[in-house]
C-alpha cells in the first residue's frame, strides 16, 4: 500500500471494479434532488430553452460540434437520472432519443453525426462527438441491458480504427486539410472553437481542439465490457500521438510537459480535467511504468491547483493561477475532474481521493446551481461576492464571465448546463464498487443509496440508510439471498475525528482511510457507523482559514440585491435568469476570525427546518461563532453550508488582535 504517493504499484492496479450503472440506486435525498432535476429542473426540460438538442444532429449528419457535445452529455447523464428511479415519462424521452440515434446508424455500422464527406479530416472535434456519443450509449446499454445499444459502439469503434490510424493519424494535420472547412450550424454552438494554450498575447492558432483525446473513455468502456485488448492499444495509440503532436491541445497531458514538476497547469480547465483519467487508465490497462508516473504526476498537479470548496481553477483556463477562494471555475471542469477523481479511486484505491471527490461534489458542485435545479452558474468560485453574467475576475480572455444564474446561458455556454446533468449521476455511479478479484464489495463514496449485484454467485442488497453529509451517522442493511461469506469494506472520510463502529459478530480489520467487516452475511445483519465531525479549520493558500464540519465547507452568506435579466425562458415560468449584487453599500466580502482556538469558537447548531428531502435549500446544521468586521467589531454569524448559500464568503482573513465578543 503506498502511503505518500496517491497511486499505487502495479500489482494492485486496480484495486477496485466499477459495478455495472443498473446495480446502483440512490436513495434519500440524492434520489430525491435527481427527480426532482429530471421533472422539474433544467436538466428535463434542456430542449424548451435550446430547441436544436435533440437527436437531429445524428439523424441529419448536421457535423456540428456543439450539438453532439451538448446532446451527448446530457443525454449520458437524463439516461443515468431517468433511470435512478424517474418516471416512466422520463424514460420513454430516453428510450425515443436513443432510438433515434440508432435508427440513423449506417450499414458501415457508423453512429455519429458527421456527414460521409467531412469524416476524418480532423474536422468539428469529431472523435470528440463520436466519444460523446458512444458513453450515452454504453450508459444506456449499461442501465436498460438493451445490447443493440453496446453493438453499435462496438461497429462504430471498428469504422472509426479503421479510418484513424497511423496512416490517417487524428491527432495531425495532413495536407490538404485546409480545404475541409466545417461550416457552423445556425443555432448551434461551438462549432469554430479555438484552443486556449494559456498565453493572451499570442494569436490563436487553430490547433485540432484536444476534446477528442477523450475518445479514450469509450475505449476503457469498451475494454471493461468485452476485455478486447484492442482498446486499450487504440487508447495508447491516440494517447502516445496526443502526446508529440504539435497540432493539438492544450498541452498539459502530453507526457512531456506532465512529467515536468515545474511546468504548472495552463491549458482549458475542463480539457485538463477529463484528460488526466486518459493516463490512469493506461497505467492499469497496460501495467506500464511511465503512465503510473504520469497518474501520480496528474494527481499532484490537479492538488496544486485545488481551491477550498475543491474544484480545479478553471475560468476558464488554468493558467497556472493560484487557488485562492475567490478563483473562478467552470461547471464543466468539475463535473469532469469528478470523474476522473473516480476513475483514479477504482484504479488506486487511495481514500485520500474519496475524500477530494466528496468535498467537491457536496461544495463546489451544489454551490454552483440552485437548489430547485433551475439554473446554475456557468463559473464559480468558493467566495462569490456578486454574480453577474459580464464581469472579469479571472484570466482576461473570459470576457464572458456567465458568473450569473441561468439554465442554458448564451449560446456558446450550455456546455455547463448539459455537464451539470451529469454531476450527480456519475457520484452514484461511483459511490460503491467490487474490490477487483471479486471477493467483495465496497461502500467507496458515502451517502444514501442501494446496491444490488451478485457475490459469490449469491444475490445481494445492501441499503445504505443515511441523510449524509447531512447526518453523522450510516446504517448499511443486508438482504442475501443466502448466507454469503465476504468483505464488506466502508471508506472512512479523512474529517472524522472518531468512528464508532456496530457490526455484530463481524470480524473487523481497518487500513488507512478504511474499515473491513468480514462474515457470513444474511438478511437482517446491519453494519452501522457514527463519524464524530469536529467544526476544523482550513488554510487556504493565501493564508486565509475556512470553516468545514465533516464533508461540508460552511460559508457567510452575504447580502444581495437580486438583478432579473429574464422573466421565463423557453416558456417555462420557473426557468428565470438573474443576477446578484452586492447590497449597495456593503463592502464585498467584510469578514475575519479570529483563530483562538482549534474551531474559532464555532458550534454546529440544528436548523429547526431542516429538510431531509430537500437538504440543500434547508440544512440540518448550521455553524454559530464569532466573526469580525474590518473595524474590530464582533458579532455571531451563522454559516451555512457552501452548496445552501448564493453570495457568500467562504474564507476568511485571520485577526490576532481582538478577542471573543
Ligand atoms: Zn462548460
Amino acid at each position: 500500500m503506498c502511503a505518500a504517493a496517491m497511486v499505487c504499484g502495479a500489482p494492485e492496479c486496480p484495486v477496485y471494479e466499477p459495478l455495472l450503472l443498473r446495480e446502483i440506486q440512490p436513495r434519500g435525498w440524492m434520489a430525491g434532488q435527481l427527480r426532482n432535476d429530471a421533472l422539474r429542473g433544467v436538466a428535463g426540460n434542456l430542449q424548451k430553452v435550446r430547441p436544436q438538442y435533440t437527436p437531429a444532429t445524428w439523424v441529419h449528419k448536421t457535423g456540428s460540434a456543439g450539438a453532439a457535445e451538448l446532446t451527448g452529455n446530457w443525454l449520458d447523464g437524463y439516461t443515468r437520472m431517468a433511470y435512478y428511479g424517474g418516471y416512466a415519462s422520463e424514460r420513454s424521452k430516453v428510450n425515443r432519443y436513443v432510438r433515434e440515434i440508432l435508427d440513423a446508424q449506417e450499414p458501415s455500422g457508423y453512429v455519429g453525426n458527421m456527414p460521409a464527406d467531412l469524416r476524418w479530416k480532423r474536422l468539428n472535434r469529431d472523435l470528440f462527438n463520436e466519444s460523446r456519443t458512444g458513453v450515452a450509449l454504453l450508459a444506456y446499454y449499461e442501465m436498460t441491458g438493451e445490447q443493440e445499444a453496446l453493438d453499435a459502439v462496438i461497429a462504430t469503434a471498428d469504422v472509426i480504427m479503421a479510418n484513424y490510424n497511423e496512416d490517417n493519424p487524428p491527432f495531425i494535420y495532413q495536407p490538404g486539410d485546409e480545404n475541409y472547412r466545417a461550416e457552423p450550424v445556425e443555432g448551434e454552438e461551438g462549432a469554430d472553437d479555438f484552443v486556449d494554450d494559456g498565453d493572451p498575447a499570442k494569436p490563436k492558432p487553430r490547433k485540432i481542439n484536444g476534446h477528442v483525446l477523450m475518445y479514450v473513455d469509450v475505449c476503457e468502456w469498451l475494454y471493461r465490457l468485452t476485455g478486447e485488448k484492442k482498446y486499450v492499444e487504440y487508447a495508447e495509440f491516440l494517447y502516445r500521438q496526443y502526446s508529440e503532436s504539435n497540432d493539438i491541445g492544450p498541452d498539459d497531458i502530453k507526457l512531456d510537459v506532465l512529467l515536468d514538476p515545474e511546468i504548472p497547469l495552463e491549458g482549458h480547465g475542463a480539457h485538463v480535467a477529463e484528460h488526466f483519467r486518459v493516463p490512469f487508465f493506461l497505467a492499469c490497462a497496460t501495467g506500464k511504468d511511465i503512465y503510473y508516473k504520469a497518474s501520480q504526476a496528474a494527481l499532484e498537479k490537479f492538488s496544486r491547483f485545488r481551491t477550498p470548496s475543491g474544484a480545479l481553477v478553471s475560468d476558464e483556463g488554468v493558467h497556472g493561477q493560484m487557488p485562492l477562494p475567490e478563483q473562478g471555475y467552470e461547471y464543466c471542469a468539475t463535473t469532469e475532474m469528478t470523474a476522473s477523481l473516480a476513475s483514479a479511486l477504482q484504479k488506486f484505491g487511495n481514500p485520500e481521493v474519496g475524500d477530494w471527490i466528496e468535498w467537491l461534489v457536496f461544495n463546489a458542485a451544489q454551490g454552483a446551481r440552485t437548489p430547485d435545479g433551475t439554473m446554475i452558474n456557468y463559473l464559480s468560485a468558493a467566495t462569490v461576492t456578486r454574480a453577474k453574467e459580464r464581469m472579469n475576475l479571472g484570466y482576461p480572455h473570459n470576457s464572458n464571465g456567465r458568473w450569473h444564474y441561468s439554465p442554458a446561458h448564451q449560446v456558446g455556454g450550455s456546455c455547463c448546463t448539459a455537464n451539470a446533468v451529469k454531476l450527480m449521476p456519475y457520484y452514484v455511479g461511483s459511490m460503491w464498487m467490487r474490490s477487483a478479484d471479486g471477493a467483495g464489495l465496497a461502500a467507496l463514496l458515502l451517502g444514501p443509496s442501494e446496491v444490488r449485484t451478485r457475490v459469490g454467485g449469491v444475490l445481494v442488497t445492501i441499503r445504505e440508510e443515511t441523510g449524509y453529509p447531512f447526518e453523522d451517522r450510516v446504517r448499511f442493511h443486508f438482504e442475501t439471498a443466502a448466507p454469503v461469506e465476504f468483505p464488506f469494506e466502508v471508506r472512512i472520510p479523512g474529517w472524522a475525528g472518531s468512528v464508532e463502529t456496530y457490526a455484530p459478530r463481524a470480524a473487523v480489520t481497518e487500513g488507512k482511510g478504511r474499515k473491513i467487516f468480514r462474515k457470513k452475511w444474511r438478511t437482517g445483519d446491519t453494519v452501522e457507523l457514527k463519524f464524530g465531525h469536529p467544526v476544523r479549520l482550513r488554510e487556504c493558500v493565501n493564508g486565509e482559514v475556512a470553516i468545514a464540519r465533516g464533508p461540508l465547507l460552511y460559508a457567510q452568506p452575504l447580502p444581495a440585491e437580486k438583478k432579473v435579466l429574464k422573466k421565463s425562458r423557453g416558456g417555462v415560468p420557473e426557468f428565470t435568469e438573474w443576477e446578484l449584487l452586492p447590497e449597495s453599500g456593503e463592502p464585498a466580502a467584510p469578514w475575519s476570525i479570529a483563530p483562538i482556538n482549534p474551531d474559532a469558537g464555532f458550534k454546529a447548531v440544528e436548523n429547526p427546518a431542516y429538510d431531509p428531502e430537500r437538504p440543500w435549500a434547508h440544512p440540518r446544521w448550521f455553524l454559530e461563532g464569532p466573526l469580525y468586521l474590518r473595524r474590530g467589531k464582533g458579532a455571531v454569524s451563522r454559516l451555512k453550508p457552501l452548496g445552501s448559500t448564493f453570495l457568500r464568503q467562504a474564507a476568511f482573513p485571520v485577526r490576532r488582535d481582538v478577542s471573543p465578543p
